[in-house]
């Protein structure tokens, strides 16, 4: 059932768990409400969409009106030899659309096993783990103008979509509401084992390499690795990795030979921004009541009743002193509000 309120409190719809409210707040179960809703409201507001908050820094109060998808159906539309094409709603939780593939056996969505957060922010954020991205299996993404409620689909080239980007973070930001999401699964088995340490861990457990198995040692992977943010409260990455000139790249690591460096593309190297936070001097640093996370530099944890604000404080000055140790300047991944 959907439902209005005033003055709601956000606290547990962020995973740093901040204590803020919105003005209004719209939790909504259904595409018809929705758009009865859009219709209705029929003014240019200061909309969010809000999804599980995984990737939210709120730094203040919420003076505008929040829209929370929590429609929740999977759906298969239909098959053929090679690919099914699956439709899960916004307000489906991520890790339960991936366990839904996996237990049906359609691959492809594996290595994003137990990222947080909904259906309807993967293709806006293009999340991304273990070699894949959310651009690899998402077929087209079904949407609502927030002006007006008018329903659009966009094709998987349509949503633009880059390292942790896509349109609805840039020419389309605050104007769309995504409502479900089709992806387009293999039928036959083809896993993606490059990266990371996964053919390791195979290799250590003598497992059958399945689709299960995969899922379960990713899941291993990421909870050795990553902190709970029931446990720390924490947004993921807090900063993207760097895509940097080639050249600039080369004079830099010139004088820091041990940096890290990927291909990204012509003439563009990606660099890691928790080697950079690590090596500038953070790792398990503290201030206050924040830190950065003792396995993970890249990771900001509360580790007490921090504010967003004081969050926000803590990441700049990461910022500050990566851009004047490397001269490399950090983006965060985190929206910060
Ligand atoms: C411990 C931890 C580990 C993480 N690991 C990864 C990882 O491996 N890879 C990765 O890519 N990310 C990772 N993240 C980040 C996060 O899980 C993803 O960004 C996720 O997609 C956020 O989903 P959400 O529903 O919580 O979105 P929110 O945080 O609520 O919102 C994120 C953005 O999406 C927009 N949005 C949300 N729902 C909709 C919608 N229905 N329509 C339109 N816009 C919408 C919001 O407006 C906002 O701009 C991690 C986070 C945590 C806490």
């Amino acid at each position: 059932m959907s439902k209005f309120e005033y003055n709601f409190s956000l606290k547990d719809y962020n995973t740093f768990n901040i204590d803020v409210t919105s003005k209004e707040f719209f939790a909504c179960s259904c595409e018809n409400d929705l758009i009865d809703f859009l219709i209705k409201i029929n003014s240019p507001k200061d909309i969010f969409v809000l999804g599980g908050g995984s990737n939210i820094l709120f730094t203040k109060n919420f003076d505008g009106l929040i829209i929370n998808m929590q429609n929740s159906k999977i759906e298969i539309l239909n098959s053929n030899n090679d690919f099914v094409y699956v439709k899960a709603d916004a307000g489906v939780i991520w890790d339960n659309f991936v366990e839904f593939c996996v237990e049906n056996n359609f691959y492809g969505a594996e290595n994003l096993s137990l990222i947080p957060g909904t259906v309807g922010a993967s293709p806006v954020q293009n999340i991304g783990a273990y070699g894949t991205e959310a651009k690899d299996i998402i077929f087209e993404v079904n949407a609502v103008k927030l002006i007006n409620g008018q329903k659009q689909i966009f094709s998987n080239s349509e949503c633009e979509f880059g390292y942790r980007d896509s349109i609805f973070k840039n020419s389309l930001l605050g104007r769309n509401l995504v409502t479900s999401v089709v992806f387009k699964l293999n039928k036959k088995p083809i896993f993606n084992l490059e990266y990371g340490n996964i053919k390791e861990e195979f290799e250590k457990s003598k497992q059958e390499i399945n689709l299960r198995n995969v899922r379960n040692t990713i899941i291993n992977i990421r909870q050795s690795k990553l902190p709970d943010p029931k446990v720390s409260p924490n947004a993921g990455s807090f900063f993207k990795n760097p895509v940097i000139d080639e050249t600039l790249f080369g004079i830099i690591s010139q004088k820091f030979p041990y940096l890290i460096s990927y291909p990204a593309g012509e003439g563009k190297v990606k660099t890691a921004a928790g080697q950079l936070i690590d090596k500038a001097g953070f790792k398990g640093f503290k201030l206050n009541n924040v830190a950065t996370h003792s396995n993970q530099a890249l990771v900001i944890i509360k580790t007490g009743n921090a504010s967003g604000a004081e969050i926000k404080y803590f990441s700049e000055h990461i910022k500050k002193a990566v851009l004047e140790k490397f001269g490399i300047a950090l983006e965060p991944e985190v929206n910060i509000l």
